[in-house]
């Protein structure tokens, strides 16, 4: 039974339980809020945003790193009954624009350093009620609004919970325009509640919230059920490998919910050694594949269970995750979370398929979103008339429920009619010591259609002709590696998604030649 609550009510039972235990901490500075600090802030700006006009169904959109204020700012505009939409601040003004002209946000919260950029996304798009945490020309200080939230009331039942939306997220963009996914405070509340009972969090877990709290995995996931459990959470506005490793050292963090490429560093990287990464009791991994081998070596080289999980904006955030009660199964994304059905579909002919066999998957939940913003079409595509949500991935259960995500369909290598998964030849690429990392794409070929082509980050002296031999002696012939091309990074989105898009636009602007040595 999920509690009709809303998300901020949900999230800050606490306050009462545990008043004075630390519920956000800012890693940069140090500075703490209690739960109580934190209920109390919340309500301030509910009621600081009301008398800035702000009201049922308003957007307010958020173009800031990860901080306490982000927080207080999305509890406190939800408790008004405001729908918050995070936005990637390391957007550009035209990606920021669209989303801006999508849902007319009144009112959008920055810090000064993004003023520029949020004030140029908006000329000619929306007129907002600019505010930003600290101090600068021209717009409204965060505090302030707190300030006058000081005394006053909200009004009584101002939110329904089952009806009125919380947030409005995009998707990532991974595949194509992002879109703006409508989720009530209900779903909100749902999701995390079913989270909860897969992590089992409690009061004595510390989280580093690391992923951004635009995307699913920061917020709903690490800030959502890290809250719900009364547990601290800890902001930090960037990763960079030493900054984050040392917050899980200082504040002895129990667990790290990440994304691959974290899994990748905290796997490979140097600076592992130089923190004391002892208090870990689980890294979480989401959002994109993550291959058996380097779940693995990560979790040997961090000393404690990598588990994952599996979800969409769509669904709030997790339709899967491990289950922390069984051991971890290796490449697996976990288990359905409780009240979630699923079914495995032939791509070809939608007839269901039984355990064991790969195909689309589709999920009907409580969880689910109320429909993309704005585009019927769309919502009508993604979210069939009885309520399954295709998800356009490729994916198998075993016979003992564990998802395993292959790929997304969108992305599939398609070899003389037959589909290669890119994710799976990455995994592979992975385990040559001479790779640092890889990302694989579709190159047009005559007589095949196309054929997998490797983008690599050389991790040493490694030649084309190694990695070609070393793919082909592990995967059936139709999966080989024809081309090399190497590169200094692969370009990821801050969600942890390889954008084999981009990689695929260099391609065929002639950016990425294959050639055999780095
Ligand atoms: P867009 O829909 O705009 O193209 P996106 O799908 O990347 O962007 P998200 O909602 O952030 O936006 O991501 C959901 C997708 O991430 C899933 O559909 C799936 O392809 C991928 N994903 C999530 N978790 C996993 C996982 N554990 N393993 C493999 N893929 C995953
Ligand atoms: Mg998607």
């Amino acid at each position: 039974r999920v509690p009709d609550l809303t998300v901020p009510d949900f999230l800050l039972r606490m306050a009462d339980e545990r008043p004075d235990a630390p519920a956000v901490i800012d890693a940069p500075s140090g500075r703490t809020l209690t739960y109580a600090e934190l209920r109390r802030d919340v309500r301030r700006c509910a009621i600081g945003l009301r008398r800035r006009g702000l009201r049922v169904g308003d957007v307010l959109a958020i173009v800031a790193p990860n901080s306490p204020e982000w927080l207080v700012a999305c509890l406190g505009a939800m408790a008004a009954g405001g729908c918050v939409s995070g936005i990637n601040p390391l957007y550009t003004a035209d990606e920021i624009a669209p989303q801006l002209r999508d849902h007319g946000a009144r009112h959008v919260l920055t810090i000064p350093p993004f003023l520029p950029l949020v004030r140029a996304a908006a000329a000619g798009v929306v007129e907002p009620d600019v505010l930003v945490v600290g101090q600068a020309e021209g717009a409204t200080s965060f505090a302030d609004v707190l300030a006058d939230g000081a005394d006053g009331e909200l009004p009584a039942g101002l939110v329904d919970p089952a009806a009125d939306l919380a947030l409005l997220p995009y998707s990532s963009g991974t595949t194509g325009l992002a879109k703006g996914v409508m989720l009530t405070h209900r779903a909100i509340v749902t999701n995390i509640e079913q989270m909860q009972t897969a992590l089992d969090q409690t009061a004595e877990d510390r989280a580093i919230a690391v992923a951004p709290f635009f995307h699913a995995v920061g917020l709903n996931v690490v800030a959502g059920v890290t809250l719900r459990s009364g547990g601290t959470l800890v902001t930090l506005p960037r990763f960079d490998v030493d900054a984050y490793l040392g917050a899980i050292a200082t504040y002895r963090a129990t667990l790290a919910v990440v994304v691959p490429p974290i899994v990748l560093a905290m796997a490979r990287h140097p600076a592992v050694d130089r923190h004391d990464l002892s208090s870990l009791r689980l890294v979480g991994c989401g959002a994109a594949p993550l291959g058996a081998d380097l779940q693995q070596e990560c979790a040997a080289r961090v000393g404690c269970p990598v588990g994952q999980g599996y979800g969409m904006t769509e669904a709030v955030a997790a339709i899967t995750l491990v289950d922390t009660a069984e051991p971890v199964v290796p490449g697996s994304a976990g288990v359905l979370l409780p009240g979630v059905e699923a079914r495995i579909v032939d791509i070809m002919t939608g007839e269901d398929l039984p355990a064991g066999e790969t195909g689309e998957l589709r999920v009907r939940g409580p969880q689910l979103m109320a429909g993309y913003l704005g585009n019927l079409d769309a919502t009508a595509a993604t979210i069939d008339a009885d309520g399954w949500l295709h998800t356009g991935d490729l994916a198998r259960f075993d016979t003992d429920g564990n998802l395993f995500v292959d790929d997304r369909l969108k992305e599939l290598v398609k070899v003389k009619g037959l589909q290669v998964a890119p994710a799976e030849l990455e995994a592979v690429l992975r385990t040559h010591p001479g790779v640092a990392d890889a990302a694989v794409i579709p190159v047009p070929d005559e007589r095949a259609g196309e054929r997998p082509k490797a983008v690599v980050v050389a991790a040493g002296p490694v030649t084309a002709a190694e990695i070609v031999d070393h793919v082909a002696s592990r995967v059936a012939p139709h999966k080989r590696i024809t081309e090399v091309a190497f590169v200094d990074a692969i370009p990821v989105s801050p969600s942890g998604k390889i954008l084999r898009r981009l990689l695929v636009a260099q391609d065929r602007a002639g950016a990425l030649p294959a050639v055999a040595e780095p």
